[in-house]
């Protein structure tokens, strides 16, 4: 049987979840089902307020907005990330400037930021990779410093802390993907996380359309009307009750995934010791969620032999990245700042081996990988 790189998993109480939504008579957005999952975001990720959306890009869009960024301003983040974190940004004419990652956490080297900071910059983009914090206390003080907003694109990052603090709760935003690879999920999906009391009020306006319906349904406002710019940023109620299953699980989920990616993890242990390959390096005062475990291998050469050996067997195994900075559209809209060095290595040399909930051939996969470096 082959061992794809992913499988989405499923609680079994979707579709009970999503009956139910049909008998409430409400499959719009903001019903029951939404409320139930934003509640749970705001307290489990300590957020002022969660709005769910129908994925992460279309939660860093709404970022965009709230943020209030004008043609040419600039975002700071890194090169190494999914499309989304620049595209939503360029979508409002503003230029992402990428700068180098860390060779040790793979995240924003946060050393780089401030000479990326011109009159023009107005936010700091962190990504927490792999759902390994960025260091976040630099950051803020950076953020704070130059008075600099901080959208952090959690996408990866449900679950996971800093100092004992949840991602999500740093930035004045920050942005979820429950799209079907990440760790709990809708299909596609996401949330934004406001931790900008200033902001509420119109990231609820931005995400109803530009209306403030949300005032008249509290009984704020005595009709509703289109009041700012928004769009329909709301997932239906179906996805909201697909996505409460997954949330009412998500222990269970944390802690399969935590224990595929420790025995990935001890078993690598030797290779690392040998030189072959580079294991994850986690901070002790970062707690990760298991969103992925990879290696990072010695060339690029090693790497592509290594995913067609593994592809012998037929086990997925998958790169990641391609850096923005060198992407078509991020050289047309972006800028890079300094060197892109460790962006590159990590860019060629990255696997991402197999990580989902009832994988049975762990032991195998590090079996023939063993095997893989023994006989070179
Ligand atoms: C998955 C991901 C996104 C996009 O999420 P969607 O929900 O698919 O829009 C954005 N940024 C990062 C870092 C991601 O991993």
């Amino acid at each position: 049987m082959p061992t794809p790189f992913n499988k989405p998993f499923a609680t079994g109480k979707e579709i009970d979840y999503i009956q139910q939504a049909i008998k409430n008579g409400h499959l719009s957005g903001n019903g029951m089902f939404t409320k139930r999952c934003q509640t749970w975001l705001e307290q489990t990720i300590g957020c002022q307020k969660a709005l769910l959306t129908h994925s992460c890009t279309a939660a860093l869009e709404m970022s965009a907005i709230l943020a209030n960024l004008q043609v040419g301003d600039e975002v700071i983040m890194p090169s190494y990330t999914f499309v989304s974190t620049a595209n939503a940004f360029v979508l409002r004419g503003v230029v992402p400037v990428f700068v180098d990652i860390r060779p040790d956490t793979l995240n924003i080297d946060e050393t780089k930021i401030e000479s990326a900071i011109t009159e023009k910059t107005k936010a700091i983009v962190p990504v927490h990779y792999a759902g390994v914090s960025c260091e976040m206390d630099v950051i803020m003080d950076i953020a704070k410093f130059y008075q600099l907003l901080v959208i952090e694109d959690n996408a990866q990052g449900i679950g996971s802390t800093y100092k004992g603090q949840p991602l999500g709760s740093f930035g004045n935003l920050s942005a979820l993907s429950f799209h079907e690879t990440k760790n709990l999920i809708s299909g596609e999906g996401g949330a934004l996380l406001v931790n900008d009391p200033s902001l509420i009020e119109r990231s609820e306006i931005i995400w109803e359309k530009g209306t403030n319906r949300g005032q008249f349904f509290r009984g704020e406002v005595d009709k509703y009307t289109w009041v700012d710019v928004g769009s329909s940023y709301l997932p239906s109620e179906l996805i909201s009750a697909f996505l409460w299953s997954q949330f009412e699980d998500n222990e269970m989920i944390m802690a399969k995934r935590l224990s595929i990616w420790e025995t990935y993890d001890r078993a690598f242990y030797e290779l690392e010791k040998m030189g072959k390959v580079r294991r994850p390096i986690i901070p002790n005062y970062c707690q990760h969620n298991a969103h992925l475990y990879y290696l990072l291998l010695n060339s690029l050469q090693e790497r592509t032999d290594l995913i067609h050996y593994l592809k012998f067997y037929k086990i997925q195994s998958v790169f990641h990245y391609i850096p923005l900075h060198s992407s078509p559209a991020g050289i047309h809209y972006g800028r890079v700042e300094g060197t892109m060095k460790n962006t590159n290595t990590t860019s060629d040399c990255l696997l991402r081996l197999p990580l989902w909930i009832n994988l049975d051939n762990v032991d195998q996969i590090v079996e023939l990988i063993q095997t893989y470096f023994n006989n070179k």
